[in-house]
Parts: structure tokens; C-alpha cells; sequence
């Protein structure tokens, strides 16, 4: 199978941000992928480069605050005029162009857009992800687990592809050098553990209770990805992610985690926690 890449999450984040995260499907190389984002007006084009040259990423922040609210403000602007906005992601692998993959056109959901910058405020005066900024939620850092990139030379076996040190400080168990990428800070509310299944962890890590962790619906959350509370450092490692909501109101994700006691390896993970500043 071809390497192919997928879009994940395109959020607008208030006010006028927009969230983009993609995958890979079928990533078998090691080393560096490139991206190139684009944006358009509609599906078949003038794509506008947003971002080339992208090494290793897995999302991106379109900043559309200087974008004239209004068309009729004297300039020509494409996204002013569109009710939809479309994204394009195109990746280029280790061993070169001639193997690159594009992403479908994706668009922002059409009821966010009309028109589109006061139809995001009004919407996003009342999402859960203000509320938790302001009353009840803390700053979480998402630090993805790394699915593709450079393979670690310490613990993995190129042959039988199989990981020989799950402790490796080199890629904190995932095979992949670095283990996880560089954090996204958002908000979120983590729930006392339910006692109800302690025992889920088949690592000798030691993991104790589960967690339920519900936030903000970007960055899109996967098994193994990890999740640290800011304040405290407390680190989880994502189980099950167990529901999505996307709703008019609701929009937030909510995620079973299970929470890694002191002195495990993940607590070795460098997070600099003041790199990221939170995405809304
Ligand atoms: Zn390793």
C-alpha cells in the first residue's frame, strides 16, 4: 500500500484560528516527512500555500484574525466571500516527491460559516471549551505518541520489527526517536478514577486508577497518546478514547485514562511546559 495521508480534525478554535490535524496511512519509511498545507475557497481550487516545507508535524494553526470581517471592506478577499473554506494536506516522504500523498479537499462544516467569522463567534461564545478555560477546566498538555519518523536505533529490530525495550529512553517505547510530539496545551476536566477496572495495563509500568478526562475535542486523542496536567505534572496514559461529541453546543472528547504513578519512564519524557501556549 501506498503512503497516503488523512485529515483528522479541521476545529475552528476561537476566535478566528482554525485547527488542522492529519495521519498517515501506511507510513513504512524511517526518517523525515515533509508537508505542504493549502487553502482554498473551494474544492477545486486556487489553493493558497499556508505552510511548505513542514518537517514532522502533525497539525497546523491557521491564524485568520487579520482576516477582513466584512466583504464589503474595500479589499478583495476570498475567504470573506466563501461560505466554506477548504484544506489540503500534502506530504512528502523520506525518499522523496515521487512517492507523495495529498489529502481529499476538507472543509470547515458549513454551518460554522455563515458567514463564516461572526457564525464562528456566536457559536464558540458558548462552547465547552471557553467554560472549561474559565470555570471548571485545567491546561492539559497533549503530547501524541509518534506513529511515524525516524525509527529508534536503540530498541528496534528493522528485521521482525519488533520493539526489544519497552523502558528505552530513546523512544520512551514507541519505536519511533522521540516517542511522542511536541505538545498541544488545551483544556480539559480530569474526573476521579472509577474503581470499577483497575487492572489494564499488560506493561509492567506501574499504572494504577483509571481516569475519565474530558476535553476540548482538538488535538483528536488516540490510544497511547499521553496526557499531562499542567499544574502538577500528573501524567495519563489514553486507554480508550470512548466518545466524541460533535454537536452544535458540544463539541469536547472524552477519554479513558489510565494515570502512571511516579518514577515510570514517562515521567523521564522532557515536556517543556512552557513551549506551547494553549490553543484557546
Ligand atoms: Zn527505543
Amino acid at each position: 500500500m501506498a503512503l497516503g495521508i488523512h485529515i483528522e480534525r479541521i476545529t475552528p478554535i476561537y476566535p478566528a484560528k482554525v485547527f488542522l490535524q492529519w495521519s498517515l496511512i501506511d507510513p513504512t519509511e524511517s526518517g523525515s516527512y515533509t508537508f505542504t498545507i493549502h487553502r482554498s475557497g473551494s474544492t477545486g481550487g486556487e489553493w493558497e500555500v499556508l505552510l511548505a516545507g513542514g518537517q514532522n508535524i502533525y497539525n497546523y494553526i491557521d491564524d485568520l484574525t487579520e482576516q477582513p470581517l466584512h466583504p464589503d471592506d474595500g479589499k478583495v478577499n476570498l475567504l470573506s466571500l466563501q461560505r466554506q473554506i477548504y484544506y489540503r494536506v500534502t506530504v512528502v516522504p523520506p525518499s522523496g516527491c515521487v512517492n507523495q500523498a495529498t489529502s481529499e479537499p476538507h472543509a470547515l462544516r458549513p454551518e460554522l460559516t455563515q458567514p463564516w467569522l461572526q457564525g464562528l463567534r456566536r457559536r464558540l461564545k458558548y462552547d465547552e471549551a471557553i467554560l472549561w478555560k474559565t470555570h471548571n477546566g485545567v491546561p492539559l498538555l497533549i503530547l501524541k505518541r509518534r506513529k511515524w519518523g525516524n525509527r529508534c536505533t536503540t530498541c528496534y529490530d528493522p528485521v521482525t520489527k519488533a520493539l526489544l525495550d519497552e523502558h528505552c529512553t530513546e523512544c520512551w517505547g514507541t519505536g519511533f526517536i522521540h516517542g511522542y510530539w511536541d505538545p498541544v496545551t488545551t483544556y480539559g476536566r480530569i474526573y476521579p478514577p472509577n474503581n470499577i477496572d483497575v487492572q489494564v495495563t499488560q506493561r509492567d509500568t506501574k499504572e494504577s486508577s483509571n481516569h475519565l478526562i474530558t476535553l476540548t475535542d482538538v488535538p483528536y486523542i488516540e490510544d497511547g497518546d499521553l496526557i499531562v496536567e499542567r499544574d502538577t505534572n500528573k501524567r495519563f496514559m489514553v486507554r480508550k478514547q470512548t466518545q466524541t461529541e460533535l454537536k452544535r453546543r458540544t463539541v469536547h472528547q472524552q477519554v479513558t485514562a489510565s494515570y502512571i504513578e511516579h518514577g515510570a519512564v514517562e515521567y523521564e519524557i522532557p515536556v517543556d511546559f512552557r513551549a506551547s501556549p494553549p490553543i484557546i
